[in-house]
């Protein structure tokens, strides 16, 4: 279950106590504001807080006293501009605060982006919740045969089923013993922080999360995309549905210049110039290597 009827209370109690502000308030992410999108079969994401808007960007920018906005047009080219040539601290000026419930393996790839302020739900004070992640039938895939990091055809038939059997029975048994060791019925009882150590890396943990929207984007541009592994690329997906309402602007640009744009060397942009020119590049005569000459082939032919 990803929240429980108090929780959903909790939260429901949260939306219905408003206060006026003087502060920049965002339409799209105020609709998200303490609601928990469900991600996974126990996840979720929801936003706690947040700071700015699109204009909060071009203030900064433009070190203006007013809310900045005299033409929307020209706020949103000067942010496409900001985006453009990597003029990235107005961005900074927007922060949000998220709260994550994610499996361990998942929170561990996601904890390699140090630069947010974290704070993790503690198994040495706390027990966890009986919830482990256990993938859908269609995200139960293969080892892939050409990628050493991914995942290739979707298991099938038995062997699908006996996988899927021991991920539930394996993740239930761990579980039952980390219950029995934490007893304190006739025994002493281990202490929490040890007896999570049998837990498998499915079990769920949660956090709060806090970044600014520049750092957002580099973790977007890493985790949405396809070479992320799916588990954690769903959770991007889902924060890059809520920062689209957000700031819809600055979106706009990142999803233009980051997420469709290439980045691309001057030995590719050589071979581009050479190619309009009319000549025959091929990757023997192109100074590139295998692999690089066909990373450049899916940018020209995705
Ligand atoms: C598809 C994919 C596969 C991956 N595979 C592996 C793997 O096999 N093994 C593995 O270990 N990791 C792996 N990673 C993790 C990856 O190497 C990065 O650690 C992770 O994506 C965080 O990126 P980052 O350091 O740019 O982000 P952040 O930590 O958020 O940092 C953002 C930027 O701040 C700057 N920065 C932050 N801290 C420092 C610092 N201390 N010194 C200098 N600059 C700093 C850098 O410019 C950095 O790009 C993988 C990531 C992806 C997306």
């Amino acid at each position: 279950m990803t929240l429980t009827p108090e929780q959903q209370a909790e939260i429901e109690a949260q939306r219905a106590r408003t206060q006026p502000t003087f502060r920049a308030t965002a339409p799209g992410i105020e609709a998200h504001l303490y609601r928990a999108q469900p991600v996974l079969d126990h996840g979720f994401v929801r936003v706690v807080d947040y700071m700015g808007d699109d204009a909060a960007i071009v203030q900064a920018a433009r070190v203006s006293y007013g809310a900045g906005t005299k033409h929307v047009s020209n706020d949103e080219g000067l942010i496409r501009y900001l985006m453009r040539h990597w003029h990235s601290t107005p961005f900074e000026m927007c922060e949000i605060k998220l709260h994550v419930k994610l499996p361990v393996f998942v929170a561990r790839q996601w904890i390699r982006h140090r630069t947010a302020n974290v704070n993790e739900y503690s198994a040495r004070y706390s027990i966890l919740d009986r919830e482990f992640y256990v993938p859908a039938p269609d995200a139960l895939a293969a080892q892939s045969t050409v990628n050493n990091q991914g995942r290739g055809e979707v298991l099938q038939g038995e062997e699908a089923e006996r996988v899927l059997r021991w991920l539930r029975d394996d993740a239930m048994q761990a579980y039952d013993h980390y219950e029995e060791m934490l007893s304190q019925e006739g025994q002493q009882g281990l202490a929490r922080e040890l007896a999570r150590m049998n837990l498998p890396a499915s079990v769920y943990t949660q956090w709060y999360w806090k970044t600014d929207l520049h750092n957002l984007f580099h973790f977007l541009r890493l985790r949405a995309d396809a070479h992320a592994q799916y588990e954690i690329r769903v959770y991007a997906d889902a924060i890059a549905a809520m920062v689209r309402d957000w700031v819809p602007a600055a979106y706009a640009a990142f999803e233009d210049y980051r997420m469709g744009g290439a980045t691309l060397s001057s030995r590719a942009l050589d071979c581009i110039r050479r190619m309009l020119a009319g000549e025959e590049v091929t990757q023997e005569n192109s100074g590139m290597s295998k692999g690089e000459w066909r990373e450049f082939e899916a940018v020209l032919h995705p």
